[in-house]
């Protein structure tokens, strides 16, 4: 806490006295810690892939160039890692603008199970190379959500992206959807390396990764699961994770049920 002292005299009173104010800050402290910690972070993560770009820009310039051997590896070095920037990048715009409050949602009945359909079709290339068999519930009709399209297809994406990067060939990824009460339970599973239960909390934190260089190597920056839990927030749902070590991972995200509001169209609503 932070005091600060005043010297007062209230009117008619002959005896001067002292008032202490306290004020608590622990608040604002645990603000200025996590605006710090972000910042380094951020810092952190530029970093990594910019050094890695300056290193083959030198190596090609100090004649590696004019070696057929080593400077393609080389240019593809640097664009990889600068496609790592750019999606780092793009994650934290998306980020920023949503805690901000800056993004507007245009919150609909969103198709459900079209967009799931849309998402595993965007997946079945990378699945075939990497022999991972991806697929989704059988269904009968159309569910309808309350969500914003782009981030549903968003929470998706990330979801089943972060499913084939953990689980190894030969693995199996399925997304389903259950309707309870008012409220559809989705569900992106997976047969792959699981996340250890003290892990499975944090998860969710920005740039918070259980084994750091994997990620790296997978292109990951770190931020996919929290847009996933701030966009299904947005939406009036929540997002958890439930997984056994070696066994394979299940996220769940759940999304309000758009029923009469079918009829009422567009709403937009600004992010909170
Ligand atoms: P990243 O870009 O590192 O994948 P995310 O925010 O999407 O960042 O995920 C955070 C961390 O959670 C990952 O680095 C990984 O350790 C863990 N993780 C996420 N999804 C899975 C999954 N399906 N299986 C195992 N671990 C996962």
């Amino acid at each position: 806490a932070i005091v600060s002292l005043l010297a007062a005299q209230l009117p008619g009173d002959p005896c001067p006295g002292v008032v202490l104010v306290f004020h608590d800050v622990t608040d604002l402290r645990r603000l200025e810690n996590i605006r710090q910690e972000f910042v380094s972070n951020v810092s952190h993560e530029l970093k990594t892939p910019l050094t890695s770009i300056q290193a083959y820009a030198e190596t090609l310039l100090s004649g590696a160039i004019d070696d057929p051997d080593h400077n393609r590896k080389f240019l593809k070095g640097i664009e990889e890692q600068a496609t790592r920037l750019h999606a780092l990048i793009l994650d934290l715009l998306r980020i920023s603008r949503i805690e901000s409050g800056a993004d507007t949602f245009e919150v609909s009945t969103v198709p459900l199970v079209e967009t799931v359909e849309l998402c595993i079709r965007e997946h079945a290339a990378i699945c075939n190379t990497k022999s991972i068999q991806l697929s989704m519930q059988t269904h009968t009709g159309e569910i309808y959500v309350l969500a914003d399209p782009e981030g549903l297809q968003t929470i998706l994406n990330n979801l089943i992206d972060n499913a084939i990067n953990y689980t190894p060939s030969g693995g199996q990824v399925s997304v389903d959807w259950a309707v309870q009460n008012s409220m559809v339970s989705i569900k992106v599973k997976d047969t792959g390396i699981g996340i250890p239960k003290d892990h499975q909390k944090r998860v969710f934190e920005r740039f918070y990764r259980v084994d750091k260089a994997r990620s790296r190597e997978m292109g990951g920056t770190g931020l996919g699961l929290s847009i996933v839990k701030h966009l299904a927030q947005e939406f009036g749902g929540e997002a958890e994770v439930n997984s056994e070590p070696g066994q394979g991972s299940t996220f769940t995200v759940r999304l309000p049920l758009a029923q009469n509001e079918k009829k009422l169209g567009f709403q937009k609503i600004q992010a909170a």
